[in-house]
């Protein structure tokens, strides 16, 4: 090896900085593409990066995946697969139109149309494209290797033609259909969502609703029957009352009113009233009875304002008597459906009553709920007025509250594809594990079919064109949509994909594309065959890297990304989408609430990376439970622990080599020294044990039982290693610096995927310099391969120390300085065959000793001879002198070199000769006081 100089490390050291010169350092060297180009293109291990939505500054909840994504693909990479990374953006769908409808201040829908769908979806376009230029600063500052510039976004030509693809082939499987249904809808955003997606951030809130009891006038005699709601605005779309057939009823008297009711909700209905029953009979009395409707604003059917059996009606709250709207809710709608009843949909897209309805005509449906109140007091139809709360859906991006409302729209087959998505979920390994069975599993068991629809503009385009005769044309590429429409397709977003027209194949006439988009999470959950456009291109890329070897996300994702991901890979390819899935918690604010600008609760990511680094919040994230499913609470001190207990004595270690390597002008040789010291082996065979249970924990992608072994390691090298073999460093041993080089080396090519940039710094003061065959990166190195383990020495060793923290606990608790040296020790063991002769000199030292009797014995006792002879005494006050006056020396600020003259009021005469050895004195001197001057 060539002779060449360790280089100059800074004194004190800043681990931001540091960081900083590595990020150059890999940016100039284009260290991340060699680590991807070097290995070979058949051993590949496939990641698939969840895209985020393209919206705000990234904050901790987006830089702890982002960390987990860096961590996992550096260390397969470094097990010499080929890992290729790259950014994907989700663009499209109501997160970015929220943000540009609140820059150009558009309050609805019609504000949108007013200034243009073109103008809108130009603003997209912009936002999309500053937004991402700020994320950059932190992936490169949290040290996440991945290829930004050619990031994959959705809003792509060819990304959105494979998500066309993947619609077309799922509709040939007639796994897509169009159904006019109810479902959650946003009246502020003007679309229907999906369940999962409500699901998902729980946008359920507790909130206070009115709960009325209404009359319902029986045609066939002078009684009323009482029906109940929460939602007066869907009075006007009442086409039914249900009650329950088996359940009893009553008929009272109620000052000369007749009222009919459950009998059992009596108490609760009638309360303090002056009631008489007067008849008592079975619901399926009132079954086929016709009642006079509340309000005639629509055309009706026969089947109409009649009281129908169903099982939906519960006798825990209410009159036992429910009002029917088939418009507005999801049993309401099937039972219409199933009785042949109308459907009345008197609320128009903006959720605002439509002008058929005169008295309440342009009223927005929650502020039409008191005036629907007023009206039916004023005709005397209104029985009860009470409150009722209850947990509410709202919509996750605006915060409007959701109704349920029936529309047209286009749902994917998820009943369909149920028991291909449980069997496929069988085999993906989940950490934690209890998802697989709990929410996700039990997610694909409640999932109903997912609309796919949404009203909406910035999104990829529902790809089907409808003639009024029944045909449809679903193309599954541009090529065949530019065949069939004559025109060049270069664009599929709004408005011009809506220019598009075809003939109709069956009747000859023009037809056009349907009016709905695509919901964003169809998109996402197409990242794995879309980012690579296929199946148009790298279609033997696809295949070897499909399904995902891993990805990670947050616990929501179990219904959002998760979810999509396995639902469309079922359906197109009868596949699980993913191998190993982490799912991390939820990181709160330091209060345990939602992380919030508004309520200051987390420090400022920004903040933290530029005053800690970015490997201590890498240290703190990774080994929390965070990583393990559970929420955890944002702590900048455990982040600062990081740096006090990890980094620092890491980085002391390896200043403290730098020290005696260069004091001793010792430098790395090739041919490794085979050293004998117990200590050098013990550390040695203790790095390769920590190197092999890292391995371990990260093969099973259980991140925090690898972080946790990091600090008991570098406590094990620090206060153990280094400070049994002092003596060796101070007196150049080639083995001691021999070996504490070879335990940095391989400490750091083990925790290169957890802590880049440090072992990154180590790599290049350690080797590079001197071997001209090392990798240019530690992290273009091979992961260090651990055969075998010595756990006898382990063990012993362990012995050893828990002799050595009871013996000096003795000491302590005996009031017995370090200093004073003791005669012997009375150790017994059950294994005392474990402590050869080296390791008893260990304790010797350690323990200040002269001797140490080891006998045999069913549990471990140390027992100290503390009796002071006159020659133990002397020896003390010999190293307590020593002592002094090198603390002295070291306050006058004198070298080793210095020579000195010692003043003292007595000491041990026999110990003369080695006091002015060991202190480089010239001579000792009687005093009064004890003092030392230079020569
Ligand atoms: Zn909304
Ligand atoms: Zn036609």
């Amino acid at each position: 090896m060539a002779q060449k100089n360790y280089k100059k490390i800074p004194q004190n050291v800043n681990f931001a900085s540091l960081e900083q010169e590595i990020i150059d350092f890999w940016k100039a060297n284009h260290s991340f593409e060699k680590s991807i180009d070097q290995r070979p293109l058949e051993n590949v291990y496939t990641f698939y990066d969840g895209p985020p939505f393209i919206t705000g500054s990234p904050h901790h909840g987006s830089l702890l995946p982002s960390i987990a994504k860096d961590v996992i693909p550096r260390f397969w990479t470094m097990k010499g697969k080929r890992v290729r990374r790259v950014w994907g953006w989700d663009c499209h769908g109501l997160p970015t139109e929220n943000k540009v409808e609140e820059k150009l201040g558009l309050k609805t829908k019609k504000d949108i149309e007013t200034i243009g769908i073109r103008r809108y979806i130009d603003e997209c376009y912009a936002y999309v494209k500053n937004v991402s230029q700020e994320w950059e600063w932190y992936i490169d500052h949290i040290g996440r290797w991945v290829d930004f510039n050619n990031s994959y976004k959705t809003m792509d030509l060819k990304y959105m033609e494979s998500v066309m693809w993947a619609f077309s082939q799922l509709y040939k499987k007639d796994l897509i259909y169009k159904s006019r249904r109810t479902s959650l809808y946003c009246p502020r955003c003007a679309t229907p969502l999906s369940n999962f997606e409500i699901a998902m951030d729980n946008s359920y809130r507790m909130v206070e609703d009115p709960a009325i009891s209404i009359k319902f006038k029986l045609t066939d005699s002078d009684a009323f029957i009482l029906a109940w709601t929460t939602t007066p605005w869907t009075l006007p779309g009442n086409l039914a009352l249900a009650i329950d057939q088996d359940q009893d009823y009553v008929k009272v008297d109620l000052n000369g009113e007749h009222l009919i009711l459950a009998k059992s909700r009596l108490d609760s209905v009638l309360t303090g009233q002056n009631y008489r029953v007067i008849e008592e009979f079975k619901g399926s009395k009132l079954v086929g009875k016709s009642y006079e409707p509340l309000y005639r604003f629509f055309e009706t059917g026969p089947n109409d304002y009649k009281i129908y059996n169903a099982d939906l009606v519960s006798m825990e709250e209410g009159t036992g008597v429910v009002h029917i709207a088939p418009g507005f809710g999801d049993e309401d709608f099937n039972l219409g459906k199933l009785l042949n009843l109308s459907i009345i949909d008197h609320v128009d897209d903006e959720g605002k009553i439509i002008d058929q309805v005169a008295p309440f005509a342009g009223l927005f449906v929650k502020k039409a709920d008191p005036v629907v109140i007023e009206e039916l007091t004023s005709r005397h139809l209104l029985f009860k007025v009470e409150k009722i709360t209850h947990s509410y859906p709202f919509c996750y991006r605006c915060g409007t509250p959701l109704i349920y409302k029936s529309q047209t729209a286009w749902y994917l087959r998820v009943s369909q594809l149920k028991p291909g998505m449980k069997e496929t979920n069988e085999a993906i390994n989940w950490i934690p594990d209890h998802i697989k069975h709990g929410r996700f599993g039990q997610g694909i068991e409640t999932a109903p079919d997912w609309c796919l629809s949404r009203s909406r503009y910035w999104a990829s385009p529902i790809p089907v064109w409808e003639c009024s005769c029944g045909f449809r044309f679903v193309p599954e590429s541009i090529q065949e949509l530019e065949t069939k429409s004559g025109q060049k397709i270069t664009n599929l977003h709004k408005p011009e994909i809506d220019e598009v027209v075809v003939k109709c194949h069956q009747c000859g006439k023009d037809i056009h594309r349907v009016p709905e988009v695509l919901d964003c999470w169809f998109e996402s959950g197409s990242m794995p065959y879309a980012q690579i456009h296929y199946p148009f291109e790298n279609k033997e890329q696809f295949n070897k890297e499909f399904p995902a070897d891993y990805i990670i996300e947050y616990i929501a994702q179990t219904r959002g990304w998760f979810y999509t991901l396995h639902v469309l890979a079922n359906g197109l390819f009868g596949s699980a989408s993913f191998k190993n899935c982490i799912v991390t918690g939820v990181i709160m604010g330091t209060d345990g609430r939602k992380m919030s600008k508004l309520y200051k609760n987390y420090p400022d990511p920004k903040m933290i990376l530029q005053k800690y680094g970015a490997e201590a919040l890498r240290l703190y994230f990774m080994g929390s439970v965070v990583m393990i499913g559970e929420n955890i609470n944002i702590d900048e001190k455990e982040i600062e622990d990081k740096v006090k207990n990890i980094l620092l004595p890491l980085w002391n270690s390896f200043k403290y080599f730098l020290t005696y390597a260069q004091l001793n002008e010792w430098i790395p040789k090739r041919e490794v020294i085979k050293s004998t010291n117990v200590l050098d082996l013990w550390i040695l065979n203790k790095v390769n044990e920590f190197s092999q249970n890292f391995e371990q924990a990260l093969t099973a992608y259980q991140i925090p039982n690898a972080v946790r072994l990091v600090q008991p390691f570098i406590e094990d090298l620090s206060r153990w290693y280094i400070r049994q073999s002092r003596d060796r460093f101070v007196n150049g041993d080639i083995d001691a610096l021999q070996t504490l080089w070879l335990v940095l080396v391989q400490y750091s090519k083990t925790t290169a995927p957890l802590i880049p940039f440090i072992t990154e710094y180590f790599w290049q003061t350690l080797v590079v310099p001197f071997d001209p065959k090392a990798s240019e990166s530690i992290h273009l190195e091979s992961y260090p391969l651990v055969t075998t383990l010595n756990t006898s020495l382990s063990e012993a060793m362990g012995l050893v120390r828990q002799i050595c923290e009871q013996g000096n606990m003795a000491r302590k608790t005996q009031g017995i300085s370090t200093r004073q040296p003791l005669a012997s020790i009375n150790v017994k063991t059950t294994n005392p065959n474990l402590l050869t002769s080296d390791l008893v000199n260990i304790i010797k030292n350690e323990l200040n000793v002269k001797s140490v009797k080891v006998e045999s014995a069913d549990h471990l006792t140390v027992d100290l001879d503390t009796i002071l002879t006159p020659d133990l005494i002397a020896e003390g006050d010999f190293r307590d002198l020593v002592r002094n006056i090198q603390v002295e020396r070291k306050k006058m600020d004198m070298t080793l070199k210095d020579r000195i003259i010692v003043y003292a009021p007595d000491w041990p005469k026999t110990f003369e000769s080695e006091i002015l050895a060991k202190t480089q004195a010239e001579s000792i001197r009687k005093a009064d006081t004890f003092y030392i001057t230079k020569v």
